[in-house]
């Protein structure tokens, strides 16, 4: 597997991102493995699915890092391995020099927000309170006027507070999801297919509005996605995984210039020809 710095000297001519000369990686993994062991009957044998084997990668301060792969690929059990959400069985995940587990305010993740996913009995004053309470958030005036600052950072009316998210829209929701994460002022998103669930015209909206989030708020991304054209849009790097191991990692332009594998070659053919919307 090549690291970055291979890459880069693999290609002299390519200028290497800001992000990789101007800072050190934020998050470092390194040999991250995890397996699952599942019963395929009940008396059947236990089989063992290697769902993220012996994975380096470092993710740099101010970089969005797309991270594909066809679905069962590993992508979401990376992010858990990450978040602490899921204990790895071996190798080492650092953040600034910490596991990430006990960082969790400066670590947050974005979901696909479906139907269901936010308490559909909440109100969005409760539901954007929650991490506010949850990590001893200090901030200026009235929680009220908080969760009224991040409902303005997300795009949405300090009118919708008292709203349950059963009365607003599936784009709202992803918004209350985004403001939920940023509440606790990260460092650092996750967003595992924030838009896969949204209407294509949401999704550039939603889209857009991370893009405004993470040059505002000074923010770096590891931005998962099966929609190439969405990674192509918004990451400086991808890295491509395949069924558990990372396969190719280099800038966006020069995977989809110059792919060095050709699983990666087949895995962008069948992203771009799947349909032909731009974003
Ligand atoms: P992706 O997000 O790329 O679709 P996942 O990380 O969800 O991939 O899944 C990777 C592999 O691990 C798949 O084979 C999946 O079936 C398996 N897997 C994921 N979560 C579990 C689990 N909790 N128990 C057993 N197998 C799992
Ligand atoms: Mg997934």
């Amino acid at each position: 597997m090549m690291s970055s710095h291979e890459n880069a000297s693999a290609h002299p001519s390519e200028q290497p991102t800001e992000s990789k000369l101007n800072s050190q990686p934020l998050l470092t993994l390194s040999h991250l493995s995890k397996s699952y062991y599942v019963k395929k009957s009940i008396f059947g044998k236990t089989h063992q699915i290697k769902a993220v084997r012996e994975i380096d990668l470092e993710v740099f301060k101010g970089e969005t890092l797309g991270l594909i792969g066809e679905s069962g690929s590993g992508k979401t059990t990376l992010s858990h391995l990450i978040l602490g959400l899921t204990q790895h069985d071996s190798g080492t995940i650092k953040f600034n020099g910490i596991d990430p587990k006990y960082l969790r305010r400066d670590v947050q993740i974005v979901f696909q927000y479906t139907f269901g996913a936010l308490d559909p009995l909440k109100s969005v004053y409760e539901l954007i309170s929650e991490p506010l309470k949850l990590h001893h958030i200090q901030f200026e005036g009235t929680l009220e006027d908080e969760v009224s600052r991040l409902l303005s950072l997300v795009g949405l009316s300090s009118g919708l507070m008292y709203r349950k998210t059963i009365e607003i829209s599936g784009g709202q929701k992803q918004r209350i999801g985004i403001a939920r994460a940023i509440a606790s002022r990260p460092k650092f998103l996750i967003l595992d297919e924030p838009v896969s669930a949204l209407d294509i015209s949401v999704q550039g909206q939603i889209v857009n509005l991370l893009i405004k989030l993470k040059k505002d708020l000074g923010l770096t991304y590891l931005f998962i996605t099966h929609d190439l054209k969405i990674a192509r849009h918004l990451s400086d790097r991808l890295a491509v995984m395949y069924q558990g191991s990372l396969i190719e990692i280099a800038s966006t332009e020069s995977i989809l210039s110059n792919p060095q594998m050709a699983y990666t070659k087949k895995l962008l053919g069948n992203l771009f020809s799947e349909d032909t919307n731009d974003m």
